[in-house]
């Protein structure tokens, strides 16, 4: 029926039929929720083709923690390892403000132009307390993020640094797997994040600025013996001397350190990220560390070093995992901790007997 204010009195106002069952949920949406499962062959068979869907996917696998989720992920990443290792993984860490995303968006134009696939992960340990990190972020890389040879993920955010780390890691494989040759692990230059960073890839790369006064004060001394490349950013403008300044204070500093165990002498060098000057250089340093440490075999030995450093700090996770989710320690936990409050056992005493108490409920379920 008509409505009745489309009768002539009601001038200047046309009042249409409604439509019948309007759609309550976006039919894009259920399209979506009805998205297939992969099996783990099909996510593999993805990887494998480079479809970067596919591989974002199963990067989400990875990351979950889920249980179901972690069966899946874990099967993928060992059909994909033979596939994995054919590539040069980078770290980078620099201070907040640093330089690290005009820097990774600089070098990684730089290395697609050279026909290289680009991935660029990130390990950000406060990225759990903010929800969400910036490192690693599309939008902090504006023109790497256009490209389609680059794959740019965030930091995962659940769990403890070594869990992040962990999960960092694997995707390192999976992206190998899908054909990255080249791979960035950026993160943070505050912390503990830097061992992470350095016990996955094979040149670990220092983002400093040039600053007033000392410019060695308040970098932790480790960090420095960690670097094969050191690089002072923002040479450029009025900037350039006093950069030129602080990379010899830095080359001062390192004849200071023993000789790495690679038998490589780090070097310094300036650049402007912002300006592109710079860059080509940097590359042929890492190059040239490559290529020496290729022929002296410390390059497979720090593989394989890492290698093992990842199974034991597998072991360790899922020991402390298994030990805080055991139902009988969950229940007597917080006792224990209150009788060491009220000193009335030790420290040593209430860690013995939560151990014994762990390792009496295994060897029952065994
Ligand atoms: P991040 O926090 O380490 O990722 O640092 P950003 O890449 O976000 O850079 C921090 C600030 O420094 C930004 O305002 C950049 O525009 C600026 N910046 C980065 N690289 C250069 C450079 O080479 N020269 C100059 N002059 N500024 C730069």
């Amino acid at each position: 029926m008509e409505h009745p204010e489309n009768d002539e009195l009601y001038r200047g106002l046309k009042v249409n039929k409604g439509i019948s069952g309007v759609p309550t949920v976006n039919p894009y949406l259920t399209k979506r929720l009805q998205r297939k499962e992969y099996s783990p062959s099909e996510f593999v068979e993805g990887i494998l083709k480079g479809d970067i869907t596919t591989l974002s996917q199963a990067v989400t696998l990875v990351e979950s923690s889920k249980y179901e989720h972690q069966q899946i992920a874990q099967e993928v990443i060992e059909k994909c390892l033979p596939h994995a290792g054919r590539s040069v993984r980078v770290g980078i860490t620099g201070v907040p403000g640093a330089g690290k995303s005009t820097s990774i968006d600089a070098f990684g134009i730089y290395m697609i132009e050279q026909g290289h696939r680009l991935a660029v992960l990130a390990i950000d340990p406060s990225s759990e307390r903010s929800k969400g990190s910036i490192l690693g972020d599309k939008t902090r890389m504006e023109e790497l993020s256009r490209e389609k040879n680059a794959f740019i993920r965030p930091s995962p955010s659940a769990g403890s640094l070594g869990g992040v780390a962990r999960r960092t890691r694997e995707t390192i494989v999976l992206c190998e797997a899908a054909g990255f040759d080249t791979i960035f692990v950026e993160t943070v230059g505050v912390g503990q994040s830097e061992t992470a960073v350095h016990s996955m890839v094979d040149f670990f790369l220092l983002i400093q600025l040039a600053g007033t006064g000392d410019e060695l004060q308040g970098i932790k001394r480790g960090i420095m013996e960690m670097a094969d490349g050191i690089i002072i950013n923002k040479a450029d403008g009025d900037n350039v001397d006093k950069a030129k300044l602080a990379a010899n204070q830095f080359r001062n500093a390192l004849h200071l350190f023993p000789l790495p165990e690679s038998g490589w002498t780090p070097q310094v060098l300036t650049y402007s990220g912002y300006y592109k000057l710079g860059v080509v250089e940097i590359w042929k340093m890492i190059d040239e560390y490559i290529a020496f440490t290729k022929n002296s075999g410390y390059f497979d030995l720090k593989r394989n070093d890492q290698s093992k450093y990842w199974m034991y700090e597998s072991i360790n996770d899922t020991l402390r995992d298994t030990f805080y989710h055991t139902p009988a320690v969950v229940d007597r936990l917080k006792e224990a901790e209150q009788q060491v409050l009220n000193n009335e056992i030790s420290s040593f005493v209430a860690a013995k007997q939560m151990m014994d108490l762990f390792l009496g409920n295994i060897s029952k379920n065994v």
